[in-house]
């Protein structure tokens, strides 16, 4: 079984395993008592290792429930806390901020999209040069692995004081990240892309200006995130956040040679084949269309050859539609229903791609008879 789906989630890391099994019987790290500190030191721990890994300082790092939701308590926490209506973002983003935008203009907001080129770069940053209650672009495009000008985007918003939201989601654990660096205002990250728990997201915010609270409950986490905190997932988030740094430049070169291997492979025995991934892209992203082919028949084709993979797009009940991000890049209504996201990660081997390369060229010949029909 070849699983190539890392962009979505990646396996669980043995040491974020081990670190969870170990901290799993912890009680509440509000509780004024000997287990209650106890708790609370190893929930401290976890968020200083973060901080540390993230260029964050500890008080900034706040534990949430997924990156969806620390997508949308940046977003709609910095918009709440702004005088301002105006919101800047880009078309290309996960639905985590794009549906929080798009509600955000459903009660008054007036966003403006920052344009894409056809290649799945934003290109032009002008709109960020008028003040905005909160501005969101990704680090990377979780579908094509695009990699944005977030540097460019970072000075553009702070010269016109606008607060930066970046998603980070698929770039922590992959590429270096300086939180303090980057002067952005918020950065989301999640423990299961980097081979930490499902369900543990990472929120980064500096102490002004700070989100806005979206929940209401108790006071942890800074009043921002309320909620008894799983002291055991983030323990095991920090340490799989360790492990992906420290092996992050072995993983690029490794992740990316396999990557442009398969990709040379695809194009020469795929007839038509149109690489949508443009560098600069994340090392485990091959994104390709196959014009005429049918998307569903495509993954369940390969998911019969034991190739496990995705569209990359958001489906709704395991069914695919057509790709937000490709639509905003201008692709042909023809080639947007044959997209084909091959992710790759640290447990990937040659044999895995070496079964794509025997198996891709059938399936997408079959995928067009089924397009087709
Ligand atoms: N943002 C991006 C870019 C993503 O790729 C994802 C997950 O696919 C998310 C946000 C949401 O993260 P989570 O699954 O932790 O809610």
């Amino acid at each position: 079984m070849a699983y190539l789906d890392h962009a979505a989630t990646s396996p669980m890391r043995r040491s974020a395993i081990d670190t969870w099994a170990r901290y799993a019987g912890e009680l509440n790290p509000g509780g004024q008592y000997a287990s209650g500190r106890r708790a609370s030191a190893v929930l401290a721990q976890a968020r200083e290792d973060v901080a540390e890994l993230l260029g964050a300082d500890p008080v900034e790092v706040v534990f949430t429930g997924s990156g969806t939701e620390a997508n949308n308590l940046a977003v709609r926490g910095l918009y709440r806390s702004s005088p301002l209506d105006r919101v800047v973002s880009s078309p290309i983003e996960h639905p985590a901020v794009l549906e929080t935008v798009k509600a955000l203009a459903v009660d008054g907001a007036q966003v403006d999209y920052l344009p894409v080129s056809p290649q799945g770069f934003v290109t032009d940053l002008s709109a960020l040069d008028t003040p905005a209650a909160v501005a969101a672009l990704m680090w990377a495009n979780n579908e094509t692995g695009a990699i944005q000008p977030i540097e460019q985007a970072a000075a553009r918003a702070q010269e016109s004081g606008t607060p930066l939201h970046v998603d980070a989601v698929q770039v922590v654990g992959k590429l270096p990240v300086d939180f303090r660096a980057l002067g952005v205002t918020t950065l989301a990250a999640s423990a299961h892309k980097f081979g930490g728990p499902r369900g543990v997201g990472i929120l980064l915010a500096k102490r002004s200006p700070a989100p806005a609270p979206v929940l209401t409950g108790g006071g942890q986490e800074r009043g921002l995130r309320p909620g008894t905190v799983d002291v055991a997932a983030a323990a095991a988030t920090a340490a799989a956040l360790r492990e992906a740094v420290a092996e992050m430049e072995d993983a690029a070169s490794r992740v990316a040679a396999l990557r442009d291997e398969l990709v040379r492979a695809v194009v020469s025995t795929v007839p038509d084949t149109v690489v949508t991934t443009a560098e600069p892209a994340l090392p485990s992203h091959a994104h390709f269309r196959f014009p005429g082919a049918n998307g569903d028949a495509l993954i369940m084709l390969l998911d019969t050859r034991g190739i496990e993979a995705s569209t990359g797009s958001a489906c709704a009940a395991g069914v695919n539609r057509a790709s937000h991000v490709l639509e905003a890049m201008g692709v042909p209504e023809r080639e947007l229903s044959g997209a084909l996201r091959l992710t790759l990660g640290r447990t990937t081997t040659r044999e895995d791609i070496d079964l794509v390369v025997r198996e891709i060229a059938d399936v997408v010949e079959r995928a067009r008879v089924a397009g087709s029909l």
